[in-house]
């Protein structure tokens, strides 16, 4: 009698698959909590913040002249070496979209009965570059917004802002009315819109808002919107 033995090769790769998904994001040798891509150590020692809680935060001053919100929200400050690095770079580089979904929910459970997000219709992930999508097989911000929206019962619209592959693009022009920004980068299908709307924008991490001064003056072209801005982290420069 003989038994059929599976390869070295075989028994890595079944432990590593077993194993792996459970791993803590962050510190990658510990197992993440249950819910959680965190093990309790990284967990412990998230720079979670409370600033969704105030009218003024770090990223209402940071988007201070460029782009009138009706509020901005953020969970945690992002740091160099911090867990939500970790966090942040799997779910953009090591395809874990579960990641935004986790988390957006996490942040969902905070601010879903917080009175400014009352009149919310809908929430906008900050479109990625087609190709970029392509290859990472998802929009991280998209995920998050999923996860928002399953603590917040608020829909996601991926219909309505959309970002131009090719500037040049003769279809793409004619699909869209206008391009509101000065550069031209993301527009509004129109056909779509909901005027005097209450959009919230949500992206991964704030870093010098650019990205979502451009995404929210677009949306803002529609007559009556309302525009805030919601992401899960806020890039920091020094460690407090
Ligand atoms: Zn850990």
């Amino acid at each position: 009698m003989r038994f059929i033995m599976p390869s070295v090769a075989e028994l890595f790769s079944g432990f590593i698959g077993l194993f792996y998904p459970n791993l803590c994001v962050a510190c990658h040798s510990e197992p993440a909590k249950s819910g959680s891509c965190f093990c309790m150590v990284c967990f412990g020692k998230l720079p979670k913040s409370d600033m969704f809680l105030y009218p003024e935060n770090e990223v209402t001053n940071r988007l201070w002249g460029r782009l009138p919100v009706q509020f901005g929200a953020s969970r945690y400050y992002f740091y160099k070496k911090s867990p939500i690095q970790g966090a942040m770079h799997a779910l953009k580089y090591r395809n874990r979209p579960d990641i935004g979904m986790l988390l957006g929910q996490e942040f969902g459970q905070h601010i879903k009965s917080l009175p400014q997000f009352l009149s919310v219709d809908g929430l906008i992930p900050v479109p990625l570059h087609p190709k970029k999508e392509r290859l990472r097989g998802y929009n991280q911000s998209e995920r998050i917004a999923a996860g928002l929206s399953a603590a917040t019962g608020i829909p996601v619209r991926t219909d309505l802002l959309v970002r131009r592959e090719n500037r040049s693009s003769q279809t793409r022009k004619k699909r869209m009315a206008r391009f509101g920004n000065a550069e031209g980068l993301y527009g509004i299908n129109e056909g779509k819109a909901l005027q005097g709307g209450h959009f919230v924008l949500v992206d991964d991490v704030l870093t010098t808002g650019a990205t979502l001064e451009m995404c929210g003056q677009a949306i803002l072209d529609i007559p009556g919107t309302k525009v805030s801005v919601v992401t899960l982290a806020v890039a920091m420069k020094t460690h407090f």
